[in-house]
């Protein structure tokens, strides 16, 4: 390694010192310098234009400096990286509040605490609303109904934003989250330096300071990093000029949202699904090859009072077949079943063959070979 490289490794460790702990790149060299026993940078610098290396022991003291400053950091993987490579059911935390059990998860930067019945869902935008959910059941008697359970879990979930936040600017371009003297900031995601942004979501204004300290996320509408762009091409040709964003008054998170929600699996007796229920049952009730044509092709009709008409075919469905199946599953859906039967237009020659066999192979095979006797197979091929 020449001078210039060992001490390059230095500075680059203090840039991620920096990023990692969002401070002054300056703070960090000093910080670096002092880890290695000089009372600052300049004190490091002089002395390395003297001759001064660091040997290979204080490198890799610098690196341990860096690295338990922030988990993130150092040679491992980038946050990003790590959460998507976590499994979605693994927590990130777990623990308990009172008597009552919770654990965290990490999703692409947002952040959900749940227990038995409830959870909270803090984004990872720094002013991010937290929305409260409770399952319909537990919608009186959740612990989160009362206020020193739900502050606790906030507290909970504000820690583990916190650190997906750091994690999310060590990640990024140090400018992305540290406006230049003229207020510019980086793109996080896709590069380009500019003092004013836009939302695609709500076409706000946005300064370069307000999406540093927003972690880019729009501070009027909530939008995402891929939805703020240096320029408005959307709105090129349109009225509608970007208004900016008002930044709002008190930098506080807002109160948590409540909701009451129902997750649990839904069955919807509605018309669509109780004439496929019925068709299904009749298949079922089918036994010849006839059969199950006519079950595939009977007229189930579902009004709106959920009462419900079958009309077989008489040449597919014999008459004096009760179809059981289909009777007990109406009956069973609580919807009143009405038989009927019609002549429909059998969709092959002589309906007879459809009942001598309850194989639909044997059935085919009788098909070719009357019709190879006493008609004429066509196969038409579509032409390219
Ligand atoms: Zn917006």
């Amino acid at each position: 390694m020449t001078k210039k490289n060992e001490i390059n490794a230095l500075k680059t460790l203090a840039k991620r010192y920096a990023r990692a702990n969002r401070i002054p790149q300056h703070e960090a060299l000093n910080a670096i310098a002092a880890e290695l026993d000089f009372a600052h940078w300049t004190q490091l610098a002089t002395r390395s234009k003297q001759g001064w290396l660091p040997s290979a022991e204080q490198l890799a003291q610098a690196k341990a400096f860096v690295r338990q400053s922030h988990p993130g950091t150092g040679e491992k993987e980038s946050f990003i990286e790590k959460s998507f490579s976590r499994p979605v059911d693994e927590p990130i935390r777990q623990g308990k509040i009172g008597e009552h059990a919770y654990r965290v998860f990490e999703f692409f930067g947002d952040i959900r605490v749940e227990g038995d019945g409830w959870r909270i869902l803090v984004g990872e935008a720094l002013f991010a609303q937290p929305v409260v959910e409770i399952e319909r059941p537990h919608s009186d008697t959740s612990p989160v109904r009362k206020p020193d359970f739900l502050n606790a879990a906030l507290v909970i979930a504000d820690e583990e934003a916190a650190r997906v936040r750091a994690g999310i600017s060590s990640d990024w371009p140090r400018r992305a989250t540290k406006p230049d003297a003229e207020g510019a900031v980086i793109h996080p995601l896709f590069g380009g330096l500019s003092a004013e942004w836009y939302c695609l979501h709500c076409d706000g204004e946005i300064t370069g300071a307000q999406l540093a300290q927003n972690l880019w996320h729009c501070p009027g509408c909530g939008a995402s990093p891929i939805d703020i762009f240096s320029a408005p091409a959307w709105l090129d040709g349109s009225d509608v000029r970007p208004k900016p964003v008002v930044r709002p008054q008190t930098k506080q998170r807002p109160e948590p949202t409540i909701k009451v929600v129902d997750s649990r699996p839904t069955l919807t007796l509605d018309e669509d699904s109780i004439s496929l229920l019925l068709r299904n049952a009749l298949l079922e009730d089918a036994a010849t090859p006839a059969e199950r044509l006519g079950a595939q092709l009977a007229e189930i009709d579902v009004d709106d009072e959920h009462d419900a008409c079958i009309v077989l075919d008489e040449d597919l469905w014999p008459e004096s077949k009760e179809p059981e199946a289909a009777i007990a599953v109406a009956k069973l859906l609580g919807v009143e079943l009405e038989l009927m039967v019609s002549g429909m237009s059998f969709p092959f020659a002589w309906p007879g063959l459809g009942h001598v066999t309850t194989s639909t192979r044997e059935y085919v095979q009788l098909l070719l070979e009357a019709h190879e006797e006493q008609g004429v197979i066509v196969r038409p091929i579509k032409s390219a």
